[in-house]
C-alpha cells in the first residue's frame, strides 16, 4: 500500500490513504457494516457518477440513490443490501441490474471483513444465457474420458466468452502446471503440452483463487483505479472483490504474451486447486457479469466431473495392473520358468506399472523389455541397489542426483522403481521410466530461437516459462504413482510366493532323493556284504581243489583264473562297502595328526603296489579336524593313484604338502606319472569312472568318488590340476573349524 499526500483543503479531517486499486471498468463502494457510512470508493466513480468521490466518503450509503435510476423507484439500494443481510446472502440478489446516466448497470454485494463491498459494472449482454449454459453443461459431460472432458469444456467456455484463446492448465504435484486443454483461433501457435514452473503462479494467488472463483482483467492497458479513504485503521480486504487490480508482474506477463485481456476459472477438486481455465484475447475484451457466472458455473460443473472421472480412471488403472498381476500369477503356475512366465507372454511385468522400460535380473541372467540402459549399466545399477538398500522396493523420480553414473542413461532411466526378489543372490526387478523432458509434449518448436517483446522483456513468456520449468525437471521422471507402488508389491508377493513354492517342491524331491540315495547305500551295502561269504567259499573251495594232485595243468589254469577272478572280486566289494560306509556312517569330528597318518598310510600304500622305486617327498603336514578313517582312506586313495598311475616313468616322485589358506587348510598331492586328459576333467570324480589311458592298469574307478563323498560329508572340496605325461596334483580343502 502506497501513501501518497493529497490536497486536504475541504478534508481537514484525515489524510487518504489508498489500500488497493480495482480495475477502471467498473467502480467499487465500500459501506462500513457497522455504521452504513461510505467507507471508501474507488477514484473513477468520478467518471460514472460526475461526482468528486471524495464527497461521497463518509456519507451514509443512500446517498448513491440519488445517482441511480431503478425499476422500482421506491427500491433503494440500502434496500437491496438489507435483503442480503436478512437472507444472509447475497447470490440471490446478484447481479442487481439498475441504470446510471441512462447506461445499464449490475450492482453485485459482496462481504469484506469490517464492510460492504458494492461493485457497479456495466451490461454488454443483452439476451438471456441461461438455455445456452444448459446445452454448453450437457455438451461438455458427454466426454466420456478425462482429457475429452477438458477438451469440451475449452470449447464450451470459448463459445461462451468468445475469447480467442481458452486454455485448460493442470496443477501437478509438485506444483508445476501443464496445458492439458485448449481450444483456439486457428491463426494463434498452440500452448498445448507446454509446462510452466510453479513460480508461474505464486502460492498466494492460487489461495486467491479458491476463493474468488473467476477473475478478469478486461483491459491490460488501461490504468487501475485508486481506491479512497478517510480511514488508516485497516486495508480493504479485496478477496471478494470481482474488480480488484492484479499484480503489475502478471499484467507484464500477460503483455509478453501480446494477451490484452485475460479470464481465469479456477477448478477445484477435494478442496484442493486442480487447475484454472485461462482464457485470453488478443484485443481488449470485457465479459458480462452473466457470462462470466455461466463461465464459473462451467467450471464447477467440470470440477466435479473430474473429481468423478478422475476417480474412475484412477480406479481405471488400479483395475489393469490388477489384472495383470492375476495373468502373471497364471503364467507362473503354468510355466517351468520363471522368467518365461515374467517376460515372453503378451501380458508382461512392464504392464505392472506405466514405466517405459522394466529389467529382471533373476539367476545370473538379464532380461529387459521395452526402453532400458544398457546391459551394463543396468547389473552396475542392481550392484548398487544392493549395497545402498534395505527396502524390499526403492524408487526415485531422480536416480541421476543420487546415482551419478546414471547421469549417462537418464533419457532411459531418471525414475527407478525396484523390487527385490532375493537379497543374498541380488535378484530383482527395475522398472524405467525416462527422463521427463522427453516426454513433454511441446506443441511449438522448441528449436525456434526466443524473440525479444517489444520491451526487451524476455523474463516473462511461455517460451521462457517452459524454459525454466524445463530447467527445473531436469534429471527427473514423472513421480512414481502410490498406484503403481502399491501393484510391484502386489507382483512382488506374488513371485514370491510361487518362489517359494518352487523351492518347497524342490526341497521335497530333494528329501526323496536323499532316502533314494540311502536305500542305495543300504542295498550296496548288503548285497557287497552277502556276496562275501560266497566269494570266500569260491575262493576256498578253488584253492582245496588246487591241492587235488589228479588235476592236470589245463584244470590248474582254469582254477587260477577263478581264484584271480575271485581275489578282484573281493577288492570290488571291499571298495563298495567302504563307498557305502562313507554314506552311512556320522563323522567322528577329532583333530587328526597329518604327519603320522601320512606316514603309515604311505607305508602300507608303497607295500601294496612294491613302489620302492618310488621317491616319497612330505613337506609341513598341518593337524586337520575330521574323522581319522576317512582321512585314512582319502590319502590311501589319492596316494594309491599318484603311486599306481607314476610306476611307469622313469624317476616316479610323489610329494605331500599342505598350506593354512584363511579358513581352510589345503592339502596337495603331487606326482610325476601319466597325467589326465583334460576333456574328463569333471567326470573323474564319478563312480566307476576310469581314463583311456588307464586300461592296462588295475583299478576299478571307485577311490575318487570316495574322496569325494568324504571330503563332501567334511564340508570340504577337492579338484585336481594335471597334464597328461606330466603328472597330477590332487588338492582337498578342508575346514579349520
Ligand atoms: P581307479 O581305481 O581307476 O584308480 P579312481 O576313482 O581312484 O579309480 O580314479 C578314477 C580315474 O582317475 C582313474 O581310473 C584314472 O584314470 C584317473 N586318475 C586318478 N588319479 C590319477 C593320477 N594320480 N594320475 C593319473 N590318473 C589318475
Amino acid at each position: 500500500m502506497n501513501k501518497f499526500s493529497v490536497d486536504l483543503t475541504n478534508c481537514d479531517k484525515e489524510p487518504i490513504h489508498i489500500p488497493g486499486k480495482v480495475q477502471s471498468h467498473g467502480f467499487l463502494i465500500a459501506v462500513d457494516k457497522s455504521t452504513g457510512k461510505i467507507s471508501y470508493i474507488s477514484e473513477n466513480a468520478q467518471a460514472f457518477l460526475n461526482c468528486p468521490p471524495k464527497d461521497l466518503l463518509e456519507m451514509p450509503l443512500n446517498i448513491i440513490d440519488k445517482f441511480i435510476k431503478q425499476q422500482d423507484p421506491h427500491f433503494s439500494v440500502e434496500d437491496l443490501l438489507k435483503l442480503g443481510i436478512i437472507r444472509k446472502s447475497f447470490d440471490a440478489i446478484a447481479p442487481h441490474p439498475l441504470e446510471i446516466n441512462d447506461r445499464p448497470f449490475y450492482l453485485v454485494i459482496t462481504s469484506s471483513s469490517h464492510d460492504w463491498l458494492l461493485e457497479f459494472e456495466p451490461v454488454t449482454l443483452q439476451y438471456d444465457l441461461q438455455s445456452s449454459i444448459g446445452r454448453s453443461a450437457s455438451a461438455m459431460l458427454q466426454g466420456k474420458s478425462v482429457s475429452a472432458l477438458l477438451k469440451r469444456a475449452a470449447t464450451e467456455v470459448k463459445q461462451l466468452i468468445g475469447y480467442d484463446r481458452v486454455m485448460i492448465y493442470k496443477f501437478l504435484d509438485d506444483g508445476h502446471g501443464e496445458v492439458v486443454a485448449e481450444e483456439k483461433e486457428e491463426k494463434l501457435e498452440p500452448f498445448f503440452g507446454l509446462h510452466y514452473p510453479a513460480s508461474d503462479i505464486p502460492k498466494q494467488a492460487r489461495e486467491l483463487y479458491k476463493l474468488n472463483l473467476t477473475r478478469l482483467i478486461a483491459n491490460v492497458n488501461t490504468l487501475d483505479a485508486e481506491i479512497i479513504t478517510f480511514r488508516d485503521e485497516h486495508p480493504l480486504d479485496l478477496t471478494n472483490s470481482s474488480l480488484r487490480a492484479v499484480s503489475p508482474i502478471h499484467i507484464q506477463y500477460l503483455k509478453n504474451m501480446g494477451v490484452q485481456s485475460s479470464f481465469s476459472i479456477s477448478l477445484i477438486s477435494h478442496g484442493e486447486l486442480w487447475g484454472l481455465i485461462a482464457c485470453h484475447n488478443y484485443s481488449p475484451k470485457f465479459i458480462d457479469y452473466k457470462a462470466r457466472e455461466g463461465s464459473k458455473l462451467i467450471g464447477q460443473i467440470l470440477s466435479s466431473a473430474l473429481e468423478y472421472r478422475q476417480g474412475e480412471e484412477d480406479s481405471e488403472i488400479v483395475q489393469q495392473f490388477k489384472e495383470t498381476a492375476n495373468i502373471l500369477s497364471d503364467q507362473l503356475n503354468r510355466d517351468k520358468y520363471l522368467t518365461d512366465a515374467l517376460t515372453c507372454h503378451k501380458r508382461t511385468i512392464l504392464n505392472v506399472t506405466k514405466a517405459t522400460g522394466v529389467a529382471l535380473v533373476f539367476e545370473n541372467e538379464l532380461k529387459t523389455i521395452g526402453e532400458v540402459p544398457d546391459s551394463a549399466d543396468i547389473l552396475e545399477l542392481a550392484e548398487w541397489l544392493k549395497s545402498s538398500t534395505d527396502e524390499s522396493v526403492y524408487y526415485t523420480h531422480r536416480l541421476s542426483e543420487i546415482f551419478h553414473p546414471a547421469k549417462n542413461y537418464k533419457n532411459v532411466a531418471s525414475g527407478i522403481l525396484s523390487c527385490s526378489l532375493s537379497k543374498e543372490l541380488n535378484e530383482m526387478i527395475i522398472w524405467f521410466k525416462p527422463e521427463q523432458i522427453e516426454t513433454v509434449n511441446w506443441a511449438g518448436n522448441p528449436e525456434k530461437p526466443v524473440t525479444p517483446s517489444e520491451n526487451g522483456l524476455l523474463s516473462l513468456s511461455p517460451r521462457k516459462s517452459f524454459e525454466t520449468w524445463a530447467q527445473v525437471v531436469n534429471n527427473t521422471s514423472e513421480k512414481w504413482l502410490q498406484e503403481e507402488i502399491s501393484s510391484v508389491l502386489r507382483i512382488r508377493e506374488i513371485i514370491i510366493t510361487d518362489l517359494n513354492k518352487k523351492a518347497n517342491e524342490i526341497r521335497l524331491l530333494n528329501e526323496k532323493l536323499q532316502s533314494a540315495y540311502e536305500e542305495l547305500d543300504t542295498f550296496s551295502y548288503t548285497i557287497s556284504h552277502d556276496l562275501r561269504t560266497p566269494l570266500t567259499s569260491i575262493k576256498t573251495y578253488a584253492e582245496l581243489m588246487l591241492k587235488n594232485k589228479s588235476i592236470d595243468e589245463n584244470g590248474r589254469k582254469m582254477l587260477g583264473r577263478i581264484l584271480a577272478g575271485a581275489d578282484k572280486m573281493n577288492f570290488l566289494i571291499k571298495e563298495i562297502l567302504n563307498l557305502a560306509r562313507v554314506g552311512r556312517s556320522e563323522i567322528n569330528f577329532e583333530t587328526v595328526e597329518m604327519q603320522a597318518l601320512v606316514q603309515e598310510v604311505s607305508v602300507e600304500v608303497w607295500s601294496a603296489f612294491k613302489a620302492d622305486k618310488a621317491e616319497l617327498i612330505l613337506g609341513q603336514l598341518p593337524d586337520i579336524k575330521g574323522d581319522k578313517t576317512m582321512i585314512a582312506q582319502v590319502f590311501t586313495n589319492l596316494l594309491g593313484n599318484a603311486v599306481k598311475y607314476s610306476l611307469m616313468v622313469d624317476k616316479p616322485k610323489i610329494e605331500v604338502s599342505a598350506y593354512i589358506d584363511g579358513n581352510e587348510t589345503i592339502y596337495a598331492v603331487k606326482d610325476n606319472g601319466i597325467g589326465i586328459d583334460n576333456r574328463y576333467y569333471d567326470r573323474v570324480f564319478e563312480l566307476f569312472k576310469r581314463m583311456d589311458n588307464v586300461k592296462d592298469i588295475e583299478g576299478t574307478g571307485v577311490g575318487l568318488a570316495i574322496v569325494k563323498r568324504v571330503v563332501e560329508k567334511h564340508n570340504g572340496r577337492v579338484w585336481f590340476e594335471s597334464k597328461l605325461n606330466v603328472g597330477s596334483t590332487f588338492y582337498v580343502a578342508f575346514k579349520n573349524n
